[in-house]
């Protein structure tokens, strides 16, 4: 459905991925480092960010850098160290997949406690607010840096008991479509990607009673996803794409 990239296509590419270590994001970094990125694991939980290491230092692709972060409490002071310590590593960042997210519990609206809100916006649209304004100066410094989004489709047309969730995708979309309008006039661009029901924990957190088996699974998703953070996606912007 995408254009296919070449397997060197993301050669000398410094690429951000959060949410690295499980799920659609240890996809995303194990895919764009087997194409020639260096990447830079964030997430939470660094047992899982040392095994994405590992497995792709293994497999003989660049040496990822790994960034412990917890989204829920890092606070601009932390990314603009992370801005810090890129333009110190790599002079430059090529690409930044924002991926991770947490779904917070499905339940009827006048359940939601106003914590658990927070947190949601908190990990699914402020990190990402926070992380593109403090990382701008290593964007910018690339030829031409792409920032993915990642939006659902309940972030385009509200579903019951999605409350907190399905209000944070739709502002996703709303944060996407302006920075790609006010820097329509830069090297950089903003695109989102729905990944569609997707074989993941978070997926099955969502879906209990469905058989998983029958999706796809996240590797399978994956040519979206390279073909945004390659350069033959130059010219896209301010789009909110479908993984499948
Ligand atoms: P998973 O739950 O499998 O993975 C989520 C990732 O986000 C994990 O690596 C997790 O790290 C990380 N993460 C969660 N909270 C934090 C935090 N506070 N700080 C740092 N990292 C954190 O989810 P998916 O792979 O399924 O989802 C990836 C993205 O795709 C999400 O934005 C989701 O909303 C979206 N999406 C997924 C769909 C699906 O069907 N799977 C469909 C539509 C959208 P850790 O494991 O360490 O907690």
């Amino acid at each position: 459905m995408y254009p296919q990239i070449q397997p060197d296509a993301l050669i000398n590419k410094i690429i951000l991925i959060t949410g690295a270590g499980d799920g659609i994001g240890r996809a995303a970094a194990v895919h764009a480092a087997a194409h020639g990125a260096t990447v830079i694991l964030l997430g939470k939980t660094v047992k899982k960010l040392e095994a994405v290491y590992d497995e792709i230092v293994a497999a003989g692709h660049p040496e990822p850098a790994i960034v412990p972060m917890d989204l829920q409490g890092a606070t601009l002071t932390h990314y603009q160290g992370l801005n810090a310590t890129i333009m110190d590593q790599f002079g430059r960042l090529d690409g930044l997949l924002l991926n991770a997210g947490i779904l917070g519990k499905l339940r009827p609206f006048e359940d939601i406690p106003q914590e658990e809100w927070a947190n949601v916006m908190q990990v699914n649209v402020t990190s990402n607010f926070l992380m593109v304004q403090a990382l701008l100066p290593a964007l910018e410094a690339s030829a031409a840096a792409s920032v993915v989004f990642t939006t659902s489709s309940v972030g385009r047309k509200g579903r019951a008991f999605w409350g907190s969730y399905a209000v944070s995708k739709f502002a996703v979309e709303g944060l996407m479509q302006t920075l790609a309008d006010e820097f329509s006039n830069s090297t950089m661009r903003f695109n989102a990607i729905n990944p569609g029901a997707t074989r993941t924990a978070m997926r099955s957190k969502a879906y209990p009673a469905e058989n998983a088996e029958k999706l796809p699974t996240a590797d399978e998703i994956m040519p979206l996803y390279l073909y945004l953070l390659s350069d033959i996606s130059k010219d896209q912007n301010g789009q909110s794409l479908n993984a499948q």
